[in-house]
Protein backbone atom coordinates (compact mmCIF):
# COMPACT_ATOMS: atom_id res chain seq x y z
CA UNK A 1 0.00 0.00 0.00
CA UNK A 2 1.27 3.07 -0.82
CA UNK A 3 1.37 6.21 1.83
CA UNK A 4 2.71 9.11 1.85
CA UNK A 5 1.48 12.97 3.47
CA UNK A 6 -1.53 13.69 3.51
CA UNK A 7 -2.96 16.44 1.70
CA UNK A 8 -6.44 18.23 1.39
CA UNK A 9 -7.55 18.91 -2.12
CA UNK A 10 -10.95 20.77 -3.36
CA UNK A 11 -11.62 19.59 -6.78
CA UNK A 12 -13.44 22.77 -8.64
CA UNK A 13 -15.55 22.03 -11.47
CA UNK A 14 -18.83 21.98 -13.60
CA UNK A 15 -19.54 18.26 -14.15
CA UNK A 16 -19.69 14.93 -12.18
CA UNK A 17 -20.69 12.09 -12.94
CA UNK A 18 -23.63 10.62 -11.61
CA UNK A 19 -25.22 13.91 -11.41
CA UNK A 20 -24.60 15.42 -14.55
CA UNK A 21 -22.24 14.55 -17.20
CA UNK A 22 -21.89 15.37 -20.44
CA UNK A 23 -18.52 13.99 -21.71
CA UNK A 24 -15.02 12.98 -20.05
CA UNK A 25 -14.71 15.72 -17.36
CA UNK A 26 -17.79 13.91 -15.77
CA UNK A 27 -15.82 10.96 -15.21
CA UNK A 28 -12.89 12.54 -14.19
CA UNK A 29 -14.50 14.40 -11.94
CA UNK A 30 -15.93 11.05 -10.74
CA UNK A 31 -13.25 8.39 -10.60
CA UNK A 32 -9.95 10.54 -9.51
CA UNK A 33 -11.25 11.99 -6.22
CA UNK A 34 -12.49 8.65 -4.89
CA UNK A 35 -9.04 6.95 -5.43
CA UNK A 36 -7.21 10.06 -4.37
CA UNK A 37 -9.02 9.54 -0.57
CA UNK A 38 -7.52 6.04 -0.89
CA UNK A 39 -4.34 7.63 -1.31
CA UNK A 40 -4.52 9.85 2.25
CA UNK A 41 -5.96 13.06 0.41
CA UNK A 42 -8.97 14.66 2.08
CA UNK A 43 -10.76 15.74 -1.13
CA UNK A 44 -13.82 17.77 -1.57
CA UNK A 45 -15.75 18.25 -4.99
CA UNK A 46 -17.20 21.51 -5.40
CA UNK A 47 -19.93 21.62 -8.04
CA UNK A 48 -22.69 23.58 -8.86
CA UNK A 49 -26.12 22.33 -7.59
CA UNK A 50 -28.10 22.17 -11.07
CA UNK A 51 -31.36 21.82 -11.48
CA UNK A 52 -30.85 19.09 -13.58
CA UNK A 53 -29.31 16.80 -11.68
CA UNK A 54 -31.70 13.70 -10.80
CA UNK A 55 -34.08 13.87 -7.50
CA UNK A 56 -32.67 11.12 -6.02
CA UNK A 57 -29.23 12.65 -5.40
CA UNK A 58 -30.86 16.07 -4.81
CA UNK A 59 -32.86 14.34 -2.13
CA UNK A 60 -29.14 12.95 -0.49
CA UNK A 61 -27.93 16.36 0.08
CA UNK A 62 -27.91 17.87 3.04
CA UNK A 63 -28.23 21.86 4.10
CA UNK A 64 -24.58 22.82 5.49
CA UNK A 65 -25.25 26.67 5.11
CA UNK A 66 -25.46 29.87 3.50
CA UNK A 67 -24.68 33.26 2.70
CA UNK A 68 -24.26 36.31 0.87
CA UNK A 69 -21.92 37.30 -1.53
CA UNK A 70 -21.51 40.20 -3.39
CA UNK A 71 -20.08 39.79 -7.16
CA UNK A 72 -18.34 41.93 -9.94
CA UNK A 73 -19.75 45.21 -10.96
CA UNK A 74 -23.21 44.22 -10.57
CA UNK A 75 -24.03 46.12 -6.85
CA UNK A 76 -26.05 43.10 -5.77
CA UNK A 77 -25.54 40.67 -2.81
CA UNK A 78 -25.99 37.07 -4.30
CA UNK A 79 -27.56 34.17 -2.29
CA UNK A 80 -24.91 31.16 -1.97
CA UNK A 81 -26.46 27.60 -0.61
CA UNK A 82 -24.07 24.97 0.41
CA UNK A 83 -25.64 21.53 0.08
CA UNK A 84 -23.61 18.44 0.80
CA UNK A 85 -23.57 15.00 0.13
CA UNK A 86 -20.42 12.28 1.47
CA UNK A 87 -20.33 9.17 -0.74
CA UNK A 88 -17.11 6.64 -0.59
CA UNK A 89 -14.83 8.75 1.35
CA UNK A 90 -15.62 12.11 -0.86
CA UNK A 91 -17.66 15.10 0.37
CA UNK A 92 -19.38 17.10 -2.34
CA UNK A 93 -20.41 20.06 -1.47
CA UNK A 94 -23.22 21.83 -4.50
CA UNK A 95 -23.35 25.14 -4.79
CA UNK A 96 -27.03 26.66 -4.73
CA UNK A 97 -28.20 29.56 -6.45
CA UNK A 98 -31.56 29.20 -8.49
CA UNK A 99 -30.81 32.19 -10.53
CA UNK A 100 -27.90 30.84 -11.74
CA UNK A 101 -28.58 26.80 -12.13
CA UNK A 102 -32.12 26.14 -12.48
CA UNK A 103 -32.29 25.57 -16.48
CA UNK A 104 -32.50 21.71 -18.03
CA UNK A 105 -28.64 21.55 -18.66
CA UNK A 106 -25.55 22.70 -17.41
CA UNK A 107 -24.66 24.15 -20.48
CA UNK A 108 -26.65 26.63 -21.76
CA UNK A 109 -24.86 29.77 -24.10
CA UNK A 110 -21.90 31.76 -23.75
CA UNK A 111 -24.77 34.33 -22.94
CA UNK A 112 -25.54 32.59 -19.74
CA UNK A 113 -22.87 30.67 -19.07
CA UNK A 114 -20.72 33.16 -18.47
CA UNK A 115 -22.15 35.57 -15.75
CA UNK A 116 -23.09 31.73 -14.28
CA UNK A 117 -19.24 30.56 -13.83
CA UNK A 118 -17.88 33.92 -12.51
CA UNK A 119 -20.60 33.80 -10.05
CA UNK A 120 -19.94 29.96 -9.35
CA UNK A 121 -15.64 30.30 -9.08
CA UNK A 122 -16.01 32.90 -6.80
CA UNK A 123 -18.99 31.15 -4.32
CA UNK A 124 -16.50 28.10 -4.55
CA UNK A 125 -13.68 29.44 -2.71
CA UNK A 126 -16.05 31.80 -0.74
CA UNK A 127 -18.22 28.59 0.38
CA UNK A 128 -14.17 27.05 1.48
CA UNK A 129 -14.01 30.13 4.06
CA UNK A 130 -17.46 30.00 5.23
CA UNK A 131 -17.16 26.57 5.93
CA UNK A 132 -13.13 27.27 7.18
CA UNK A 133 -12.01 24.19 5.65
CA UNK A 134 -8.94 25.61 3.79
CA UNK A 135 -7.44 23.11 1.23
CA UNK A 136 -3.95 22.49 0.48
CA UNK A 137 -4.76 22.72 -3.29
CA UNK A 138 -7.25 23.91 -4.97
CA UNK A 139 -7.45 21.60 -8.16
CA UNK A 140 -10.13 23.31 -10.81
CA UNK A 141 -11.34 21.69 -14.43
CA UNK A 142 -11.74 23.66 -17.62
CA UNK A 143 -12.35 27.43 -18.59
CA UNK A 144 -15.24 26.93 -16.36
CA UNK A 145 -13.62 26.80 -13.14
CA UNK A 146 -10.54 28.37 -14.55
CA UNK A 147 -11.39 32.26 -12.41
CA UNK A 148 -10.46 29.88 -9.87
CA UNK A 149 -6.95 30.70 -9.53
CA UNK A 150 -7.08 34.43 -10.71
CA UNK A 151 -9.66 35.11 -7.98
CA UNK A 152 -7.16 33.37 -5.56
CA UNK A 153 -4.37 35.66 -6.32
CA UNK A 154 -6.33 38.51 -6.23
CA UNK A 155 -9.85 39.61 -4.19
CA UNK A 156 -8.52 36.25 -1.87
CA UNK A 157 -5.55 36.78 -1.51
CA UNK A 158 -5.94 37.78 1.94
CA UNK A 159 -8.25 35.72 2.94
CA UNK A 160 -7.78 32.10 4.57
CA UNK A 161 -8.12 30.29 1.15
CA UNK A 162 -5.90 32.68 -0.27
CA UNK A 163 -2.82 30.10 1.13
CA UNK A 164 -3.87 27.40 -1.22
CA UNK A 165 -1.90 26.18 -4.14
CA UNK A 166 -3.61 26.07 -7.40
CA UNK A 167 -3.50 23.03 -10.02
CA UNK A 168 -5.74 23.81 -13.10
CA UNK A 169 -6.34 21.22 -15.40
CA UNK A 170 -7.31 21.14 -18.73
CA UNK A 171 -9.61 18.69 -20.26
CA UNK A 172 -10.01 20.43 -23.66
CA UNK A 173 -8.27 23.27 -24.99
CA UNK A 174 -11.36 23.97 -27.22
CA UNK A 175 -13.46 25.67 -25.08
CA UNK A 176 -11.82 28.12 -23.21
CA UNK A 177 -14.85 31.45 -22.23
CA UNK A 178 -14.31 33.76 -24.22
CA UNK A 179 -16.41 36.99 -23.93
CA UNK A 180 -16.31 40.64 -23.96
CA UNK A 181 -13.74 42.71 -22.12
CA UNK A 182 -16.63 44.93 -20.10
CA UNK A 183 -18.95 41.59 -19.92
CA UNK A 184 -16.17 40.10 -18.09
CA UNK A 185 -15.24 42.56 -15.78
CA UNK A 186 -18.68 43.70 -15.08
CA UNK A 187 -19.46 39.93 -13.76
CA UNK A 188 -16.01 39.26 -11.90
CA UNK A 189 -15.17 42.73 -10.32
CA UNK A 190 -11.56 41.94 -11.00
CA UNK A 191 -8.72 44.50 -10.97
CA UNK A 192 -6.98 46.16 -13.65
CA UNK A 193 -4.02 44.03 -14.27
CA UNK A 194 -5.82 40.92 -14.49
CA UNK A 195 -6.80 41.93 -18.13
CA UNK A 196 -3.77 43.01 -19.22
CA UNK A 197 -2.22 40.65 -22.27
CA UNK A 198 -0.32 38.42 -20.16
CA UNK A 199 -3.62 37.07 -18.69
CA UNK A 200 -6.90 37.32 -19.13
CA UNK A 201 -7.13 39.67 -22.38
CA UNK A 202 -7.10 37.65 -25.49
CA UNK A 203 -7.13 40.62 -27.82
CA UNK A 204 -8.67 44.43 -27.98
CA UNK A 205 -12.10 42.94 -27.61
CA UNK A 206 -12.37 40.34 -25.51
CA UNK A 207 -11.17 38.25 -22.05
CA UNK A 208 -9.99 34.87 -22.15
CA UNK A 209 -10.98 32.65 -18.65
CA UNK A 210 -9.04 30.34 -19.74
CA UNK A 211 -5.99 32.49 -20.64
CA UNK A 212 -6.11 33.91 -17.44
CA UNK A 213 -6.29 30.65 -15.36
CA UNK A 214 -3.63 29.31 -16.97
CA UNK A 215 -1.23 32.66 -15.79
CA UNK A 216 -2.09 32.37 -12.42
CA UNK A 217 -2.65 28.57 -11.73
CA UNK A 218 0.69 27.64 -9.73
CA UNK A 219 0.88 24.33 -11.68
CA UNK A 220 -1.25 23.28 -15.17
CA UNK A 221 -1.76 19.62 -16.30
CA UNK A 222 -3.63 18.19 -18.91
CA UNK A 223 -4.79 14.42 -19.65
CA UNK A 224 -1.72 13.58 -21.37
CA UNK A 225 1.62 13.76 -22.40
CA UNK A 226 1.34 13.87 -26.09
CA UNK A 227 -1.98 16.68 -25.86
CA UNK A 228 0.85 18.73 -23.45
CA UNK A 229 3.19 18.92 -26.18
CA UNK A 230 0.65 19.26 -29.01
CA UNK A 231 -1.45 21.97 -27.32
CA UNK A 232 2.16 24.12 -27.64
CA UNK A 233 2.09 23.91 -31.62
CA UNK A 234 -0.44 25.85 -33.89
CA UNK A 235 -2.04 22.81 -34.77
CA UNK A 236 -3.67 21.98 -31.60
CA UNK A 237 -3.18 25.05 -29.32
CA UNK A 238 -6.08 26.60 -30.31
CA UNK A 239 -4.56 30.32 -30.47
CA UNK A 240 -3.09 29.57 -26.74
CA UNK A 241 -0.18 27.95 -27.86
CA UNK A 242 2.53 31.27 -27.46
CA UNK A 243 0.47 31.44 -24.21
CA UNK A 244 1.41 27.45 -23.25
CA UNK A 245 4.59 27.87 -24.47
CA UNK A 246 5.78 30.53 -22.44
CA UNK A 247 3.78 28.49 -19.28
CA UNK A 248 5.50 25.62 -20.41
CA UNK A 249 7.95 25.16 -16.95
CA UNK A 250 4.90 24.47 -15.51
CA UNK A 251 2.70 22.52 -17.72
CA UNK A 252 2.66 18.59 -17.63
CA UNK A 253 0.57 15.53 -19.06
CA UNK A 254 -0.86 12.94 -16.60
CA UNK A 255 -3.11 10.30 -18.60
CA UNK A 256 -6.82 9.53 -17.46
CA UNK A 257 -7.62 5.92 -16.49
CA UNK A 258 -11.07 4.83 -15.60
CA UNK A 259 -13.30 3.66 -12.62
CA UNK A 260 -13.01 0.03 -12.61
CA UNK A 261 -15.98 -0.33 -10.23
CA UNK A 262 -18.16 1.74 -13.18
CA UNK A 263 -16.38 0.06 -16.05
CA UNK A 264 -16.05 -3.77 -15.29
CA UNK A 265 -17.25 -6.30 -17.65
CA UNK A 266 -17.97 -9.60 -15.01
CA UNK A 267 -20.20 -7.30 -12.72
CA UNK A 268 -21.54 -4.95 -15.23
CA UNK A 269 -25.38 -5.00 -14.93
CA UNK A 270 -26.28 -3.37 -18.29
CA UNK A 271 -24.81 -6.88 -20.20
CA UNK A 272 -26.30 -9.76 -21.49
CA UNK A 273 -23.39 -11.82 -19.99
CA UNK A 274 -20.49 -10.97 -17.90
CA UNK A 275 -17.45 -11.88 -18.63
CA UNK A 276 -13.44 -11.76 -17.71
CA UNK A 277 -10.36 -12.00 -19.43
CA UNK A 278 -10.96 -16.06 -18.72
CA UNK A 279 -13.76 -16.45 -20.29
CA UNK A 280 -14.04 -13.27 -22.83
CA UNK A 281 -13.84 -15.44 -25.87
CA UNK A 282 -16.73 -17.69 -25.11
CA UNK A 283 -18.87 -14.87 -23.68
CA UNK A 284 -18.05 -12.15 -26.18
CA UNK A 285 -20.18 -13.06 -29.05
CA UNK A 286 -22.99 -13.71 -26.70
CA UNK A 287 -23.36 -10.28 -25.99
CA UNK A 288 -22.42 -9.42 -29.65
CA UNK A 289 -25.55 -11.48 -30.72
CA UNK A 290 -27.59 -9.90 -27.94
CA UNK A 291 -26.45 -6.31 -29.25
CA UNK A 292 -27.38 -7.04 -32.73
CA UNK A 293 -31.01 -8.05 -31.58
CA UNK A 294 -31.63 -5.29 -29.46
CA UNK A 295 -30.33 -2.68 -32.32
CA UNK A 296 -32.01 -4.70 -35.36
CA UNK A 297 -29.21 -6.16 -36.81
CA UNK A 298 -28.50 -9.29 -38.87
CA UNK A 299 -27.91 -11.54 -35.52
CA UNK A 300 -24.53 -13.39 -36.62
CA UNK A 301 -21.84 -13.68 -34.42
CA UNK A 302 -19.46 -14.02 -37.56
CA UNK A 303 -19.96 -10.28 -38.84
CA UNK A 304 -17.22 -7.76 -37.79
CA UNK A 305 -18.95 -5.34 -35.37
CA UNK A 306 -17.18 -1.98 -35.13
CA UNK A 307 -18.77 0.67 -32.43
CA UNK A 308 -18.83 4.67 -32.09
CA UNK A 309 -19.33 6.22 -29.16
CA UNK A 310 -19.10 9.83 -29.21
CA UNK A 311 -20.54 13.23 -28.96
CA UNK A 312 -20.94 14.03 -32.55
CA UNK A 313 -18.94 16.85 -33.72
CA UNK A 314 -15.81 17.84 -35.62
CA UNK A 315 -13.01 17.19 -32.87
CA UNK A 316 -14.10 13.04 -33.29
CA UNK A 317 -12.97 13.03 -36.77
CA UNK A 318 -16.46 12.05 -38.27
CA UNK A 319 -16.35 13.57 -41.55
CA UNK A 320 -13.56 11.02 -42.22
CA UNK A 321 -15.91 8.12 -41.45
CA UNK A 322 -18.77 9.15 -43.17
CA UNK A 323 -16.18 9.44 -45.98
CA UNK A 324 -15.72 5.75 -45.58
CA UNK A 325 -19.05 4.02 -44.54
CA UNK A 326 -19.37 2.94 -48.45
CA UNK A 327 -16.29 1.24 -48.43
CA UNK A 328 -16.42 -0.42 -44.68
CA UNK A 329 -20.13 -1.81 -45.50
CA UNK A 330 -18.95 -5.10 -47.27
CA UNK A 331 -21.61 -7.61 -45.77
CA UNK A 332 -19.61 -9.01 -43.42
CA UNK A 333 -19.23 -5.79 -41.23
CA UNK A 334 -21.60 -4.14 -39.33
CA UNK A 335 -21.23 -0.59 -37.98
CA UNK A 336 -22.87 0.98 -34.62
CA UNK A 337 -23.08 4.27 -33.71
CA UNK A 338 -24.25 5.71 -30.29
CA UNK A 339 -24.25 9.67 -30.10
CA UNK A 340 -25.51 12.99 -30.13
CA UNK A 341 -24.01 15.94 -31.28
CA UNK A 342 -24.43 17.95 -34.80
CA UNK A 343 -27.09 17.93 -37.26
CA UNK A 344 -24.93 17.25 -40.09
CA UNK A 345 -23.60 13.73 -38.70
CA UNK A 346 -26.84 12.78 -37.12
CA UNK A 347 -28.45 12.64 -40.32
CA UNK A 348 -25.64 10.92 -42.09
CA UNK A 349 -25.67 8.72 -39.72
CA UNK A 350 -29.58 7.94 -39.81
CA UNK A 351 -29.11 7.71 -43.85
CA UNK A 352 -26.82 5.08 -43.61
CA UNK A 353 -29.19 3.19 -41.18
CA UNK A 354 -31.72 3.06 -43.83
CA UNK A 355 -29.44 2.53 -47.23
CA UNK A 356 -27.53 -0.51 -45.03
CA UNK A 357 -31.09 -1.68 -43.04
CA UNK A 358 -29.65 -4.83 -40.60
CA UNK A 359 -26.22 -4.02 -40.87
CA UNK A 360 -25.97 -0.12 -39.54
CA UNK A 361 -27.66 0.95 -36.56
CA UNK A 362 -27.52 4.68 -35.67
CA UNK A 363 -28.51 5.75 -32.03
CA UNK A 364 -28.96 8.74 -31.71
CA UNK A 365 -28.75 9.64 -28.25
CA UNK A 366 -26.99 9.20 -24.83
CA UNK A 367 -27.50 6.05 -23.35
CA UNK A 368 -24.75 5.25 -20.62
CA UNK A 369 -26.00 1.32 -20.79
CA UNK A 370 -26.14 1.08 -24.08
CA UNK A 371 -23.13 2.07 -24.34
CA UNK A 372 -21.89 -0.69 -22.11
CA UNK A 373 -23.43 -2.95 -24.05
CA UNK A 374 -21.60 -1.70 -27.56
CA UNK A 375 -18.68 -1.63 -25.51
CA UNK A 376 -19.24 -5.52 -24.49
CA UNK A 377 -20.40 -6.53 -27.76
CA UNK A 378 -18.49 -4.85 -30.50
CA UNK A 379 -15.17 -6.03 -31.91
CA UNK A 380 -13.56 -2.90 -32.67
CA UNK A 381 -13.91 0.79 -31.54
CA UNK A 382 -13.70 3.60 -33.86
CA UNK A 383 -11.53 6.50 -32.54
CA UNK A 384 -10.45 8.28 -35.38
CA UNK A 385 -10.27 11.87 -33.74
CA UNK A 386 -8.94 15.16 -35.25
CA UNK A 387 -7.86 16.13 -31.77
CA UNK A 388 -8.29 14.21 -28.32
CA UNK A 389 -7.00 15.44 -25.02
CA UNK A 390 -6.72 11.90 -23.54
CA UNK A 391 -10.34 10.14 -25.07
CA UNK A 392 -11.39 7.14 -22.24
CA UNK A 393 -13.62 5.10 -25.52
CA UNK A 394 -10.90 3.54 -26.31
CA UNK A 395 -9.82 2.74 -22.63
CA UNK A 396 -13.63 1.08 -22.15
CA UNK A 397 -12.98 -0.72 -25.10
CA UNK A 398 -9.86 -2.16 -24.15
CA UNK A 399 -10.91 -2.70 -20.77
CA UNK A 400 -14.16 -4.42 -22.47
CA UNK A 401 -11.87 -6.95 -24.95
CA UNK A 402 -12.68 -4.38 -27.99
CA UNK A 403 -10.07 -3.49 -29.94
CA UNK A 404 -9.39 0.35 -30.67
CA UNK A 405 -8.98 1.78 -34.41
CA UNK A 406 -7.58 5.31 -33.25
CA UNK A 407 -6.14 8.11 -34.81
CA UNK A 408 -1.90 8.85 -33.93
CA UNK A 409 -3.01 11.77 -31.70
CA UNK A 410 -3.22 13.26 -27.89
CA UNK A 411 -4.12 10.27 -25.38
CA UNK A 412 -4.85 8.04 -28.08
CA UNK A 413 -1.46 8.10 -29.21
CA UNK A 414 -0.16 7.27 -25.41
CA UNK A 415 -2.42 4.83 -24.44
CA UNK A 416 -3.20 2.66 -27.73
CA UNK A 417 -0.23 0.90 -29.10
CA UNK A 418 -0.39 0.18 -32.67
CA UNK A 419 -0.30 -3.69 -33.81
CA UNK A 420 2.83 -5.18 -34.89
CA UNK A 421 1.11 -8.25 -37.89
CA UNK A 422 4.99 -9.13 -37.44
CA UNK A 423 5.20 -10.11 -33.69
CA UNK A 424 1.77 -9.88 -32.65
CA UNK A 425 2.60 -6.84 -29.98
CA UNK A 426 0.52 -4.01 -29.53
CA UNK A 427 -3.09 -3.06 -28.42
CA UNK A 428 -4.80 -1.83 -31.67
CA UNK A 429 -4.62 -0.47 -35.13
CA UNK A 430 -3.58 3.28 -35.74
CA UNK A 431 -3.07 5.85 -38.64
CA UNK A 432 -1.63 9.08 -37.84
CA UNK A 433 -1.95 12.02 -40.71
CA UNK A 434 -5.73 12.67 -41.02
CA UNK A 435 -7.10 11.40 -43.83
CA UNK A 436 -9.87 8.79 -44.85
CA UNK A 437 -7.52 6.73 -46.84
CA UNK A 438 -5.16 6.35 -43.66
CA UNK A 439 -8.44 5.46 -41.33
CA UNK A 440 -9.88 2.95 -44.12
CA UNK A 441 -6.22 1.50 -44.29
CA UNK A 442 -6.15 1.63 -40.68
CA UNK A 443 -10.03 -0.39 -40.56
CA UNK A 444 -9.11 -2.93 -43.26
CA UNK A 445 -5.92 -4.14 -41.40
CA UNK A 446 -8.08 -4.54 -38.12
CA UNK A 447 -10.57 -6.46 -40.31
CA UNK A 448 -7.66 -8.71 -42.12
CA UNK A 449 -6.57 -9.64 -38.49
CA UNK A 450 -9.78 -10.77 -37.81
CA UNK A 451 -11.62 -12.35 -40.45
CA UNK A 452 -7.46 -14.26 -41.26
CA UNK A 453 -5.44 -14.64 -38.01
CA UNK A 454 -8.02 -15.09 -35.14
CA UNK A 455 -5.89 -16.74 -32.82
CA UNK A 456 -3.73 -13.45 -32.90
CA UNK A 457 -6.69 -11.18 -32.56
CA UNK A 458 -7.72 -13.05 -29.39
CA UNK A 459 -4.68 -12.77 -28.16
CA UNK A 460 -4.80 -8.70 -28.29
CA UNK A 461 -8.07 -8.88 -27.01
CA UNK A 462 -6.89 -10.85 -23.80
CA UNK A 463 -3.69 -8.47 -23.78
CA UNK A 464 -6.08 -5.27 -23.24
CA UNK A 465 -8.28 -6.59 -20.97
CA UNK A 466 -5.60 -7.61 -18.88
CA UNK A 467 -3.54 -3.89 -20.09
CA UNK A 468 -3.88 -1.28 -16.64
CA UNK A 469 -6.26 1.40 -17.08
CA UNK A 470 -6.73 1.88 -13.65
CA UNK A 471 -6.85 5.46 -12.02
CA UNK A 472 -4.18 4.56 -9.39
CA UNK A 473 -0.95 5.16 -11.37
CA UNK A 474 -2.33 8.65 -12.61
CA UNK A 475 -3.87 9.67 -9.58
CA UNK A 476 -0.24 8.96 -7.72
CA UNK A 477 0.87 11.47 -10.63
CA UNK A 478 -1.53 13.95 -9.01
CA UNK A 479 -0.48 13.13 -5.25
CA UNK A 480 3.09 14.03 -6.44
CA UNK A 481 2.23 16.55 -8.25
CA UNK A 482 0.59 18.04 -5.10
CA UNK A 483 3.37 17.17 -2.73
CA UNK A 484 5.94 19.09 -4.85
CA UNK A 485 3.87 22.39 -4.45
CA UNK A 486 3.72 21.67 -0.43
CA UNK A 487 6.71 20.54 0.57
CA UNK A 488 6.38 20.81 3.94
P1 LIG B 1 -15.23 13.71 -24.60
O1 LIG B 1 -14.98 14.09 -23.18
O2 LIG B 1 -14.45 14.51 -25.59
O3 LIG B 1 -16.68 13.66 -24.96
P2 LIG B 1 -14.12 11.12 -23.85
O4 LIG B 1 -13.71 9.97 -24.69
O5 LIG B 1 -13.07 11.70 -22.95
O6 LIG B 1 -14.72 12.22 -24.83
O7 LIG B 1 -15.34 10.71 -22.90
C1 LIG B 1 -16.56 10.33 -23.41
C2 LIG B 1 -17.35 9.60 -22.33
O8 LIG B 1 -18.75 9.79 -22.59
C3 LIG B 1 -17.12 8.10 -22.34
O9 LIG B 1 -17.28 7.60 -21.03
C4 LIG B 1 -18.23 7.58 -23.27
O10 LIG B 1 -18.58 6.23 -22.99
C5 LIG B 1 -19.34 8.53 -22.93
N1 LIG B 1 -20.28 8.79 -24.03
C6 LIG B 1 -20.08 9.56 -25.13
N2 LIG B 1 -21.17 9.59 -25.91
C7 LIG B 1 -22.11 8.82 -25.29
C8 LIG B 1 -23.46 8.46 -25.59
N3 LIG B 1 -24.08 8.91 -26.68
N4 LIG B 1 -24.11 7.65 -24.72
C9 LIG B 1 -23.49 7.19 -23.60
N5 LIG B 1 -22.23 7.51 -23.26
C10 LIG B 1 -21.53 8.30 -24.09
Amino acid sequence: MYTSPRRSVAFIGSECHPFVKTGGLGDVMYALPRVLAQQNCDVRVILPRYACIPQKYQDKMVYRGEFYMDLGQTGRSYYVGIMEYVWDGVVYDFIDNQEFFSAGNPYIGLVDDIPKYCYFSKAALAALNYMNWIPDIVHCHDWQAALVPVYLRTLFKDSPVGRAKSVLTIHNLRFQGIYNIPTIRYWTGLPDEVFEMGALKQDYVNANMLKGGLAYADRITTVSNTYAWEIQTAEYGEKLEDHLRYHSYKLRGIVNGIDYGMWNPATDPSLAVNYDITNVLQHKPENKRALQQELGLVQDEGKFVIGLISRLTDQKGLDLVSAVIPQVMDGNTQVVVLGTGDKEYEDTFRYYENACKGMFSACIQYDEARAHRIYAGADALLVPSRFEPCGLTQLNAMHYGTLPIVRETGGLKDTVEPYNVFNGAGNGFTFDRYDAGLLLDAINRAKTEYFTSRYHWDEVVQRDMAKDVSWENSARQYKDLYLELTPW
